[in-house]
């Protein structure tokens, strides 16, 4: 299943991602995977505030390629395919 457009959170910091390009690796966050926030589920609100990255910081991971826009910023780790995801650069 496409990831891609999907919204995660992790349940320890709150920390909310947007799947900007799929990839095969399991996003977590806090040593934790990230959890999938449902589109009809007591999250909706919640996220329909701020459905797509503006300003968002995007994190790629080198391994498969994934690519995520974080849409609320935590302290959290953000992990794919076992290593820290990488901050895109602006350039
Ligand atoms: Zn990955
Ligand atoms: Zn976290």
């Amino acid at each position: 299943m496409k990831k891609t457009g999907q919204t995660y959170f992790c349940e320890i910091c709150r920390q909310k991602v947007v799947v900007i390009e799929d990839g095969f690796g399991v996003l977590v966050c806090c040593g934790q995977e990230m959890k999938l926030v449902a589109e009809k589920s007591m999250m909706a609100t919640w996220t329909s505030v701020h459905p797509k990255p503006k300003d968002g910081v995007i994190y790629v991971c080198k391994e498969c390629g994934q690519k995520i826009g974080v849409v609320e910023v935590t302290t959290g780790i953000l992990e794919c395919c076992g290593q820290r995801m990488q901050r895109e650069s602006d350039n």
